[in-house]
């Protein structure tokens, strides 16, 4: 086996034990889950625990999310290549660099700028050269590249705005966390002749989603 990163073993073994252990089937996804070096997504002292079921502190008091729902919610997104994607909460940058490891020209948008600008750099060292980061709220999506085939909603809100969902193309899909602060599920909307679809997945807790689409100050 030709290893392309120094971490390429753990992340095997991450794919294997904690993802297709857990039912993701689709080879894709598994596929750009080893591919990807998560350990450059996460600060250096984190760098031992890149590749641990859970998620991480990435500073500014927040996280990458944990390996398994990045493939979960990859793999509900059922991505083509060629997809133009948007993911709403780019943080690290990771769930977006798997968007691209698997062919999409992705827009990614974060609302601490801090943390976009980090992502921008940390994405185009690594030659992910399809991702695009936008610093700003993305609680109702970005205009500027609608429609998207795909958009992943990387934080929790109470609903799925009907801004965002309007930015969905025909046949698109609409991955989010929907629920309370304290807890979510992922639902999963599917645009089709017009009409949306709903489909509920995994339990999950996610960082609240801010913004105007999102928790409002004393919600
Ligand atoms: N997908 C990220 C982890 C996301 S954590 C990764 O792979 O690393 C959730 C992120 O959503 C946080 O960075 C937070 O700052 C961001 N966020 C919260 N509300 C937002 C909003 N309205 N628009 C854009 N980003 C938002």
């Amino acid at each position: 086996m030709i290893l392309t990163h120094p971490y390429e073993a753990q992340g095997r073994e991450m794919v294997a034990t904690q993802i297709r252990a857990r039912g993701i089937r689709d080879e894709r996804v598994l596929e750009a889950m080893c591919l990807v070096p998560r350990h450059e997504f996460v600060p250096a002292d984190q760098t031992p625990a890149a590749y641990h079921d859970r998620p991480l502190p990435i500073g500014e008091r927040e996280t990458i999310s944990q390996p398994y729902m990045v493939a979960a919610m990859t793999q509900a997104a059922r991505l083509e290549p060629g997809d133009k994607a948007l993911e709403v909460g780019a943080g690290s940058g990771y769930q977006a660099a798997i968007l691209a490891q698997m062919g999409a020209t992705v827009y990614a948008i974060e609302i601490n700028s801090h943390l976009a600008q980090e992502a921008r750099e940390r994405l185009a060292r690594l030659g992910y050269t399809s991702v695009e980061v936008f610093a700003g709220d993305g609680s109702e999506g970005l205009s500027l590249h609608a429609p998207y085939d795909v958009i992943i909603v990387s934080a929790a809100a109470p609903r799925v705005s009907p801004v965002l969902l309007g930015q969905l193309a025909e046949g698109g899909r609409l991955v989010a966390p929907v629920g309370t602060l304290r807890h979510q599920e992922v639902v999963v909307l599917t645009k089709d002749g017009g009409q949306i679809t709903t489909e509920r997945l995994d339990a999950c807790q996610f960082i609240p989603l801010r913004g105007r689409g999102g928790w409002q100050e004393g919600q």
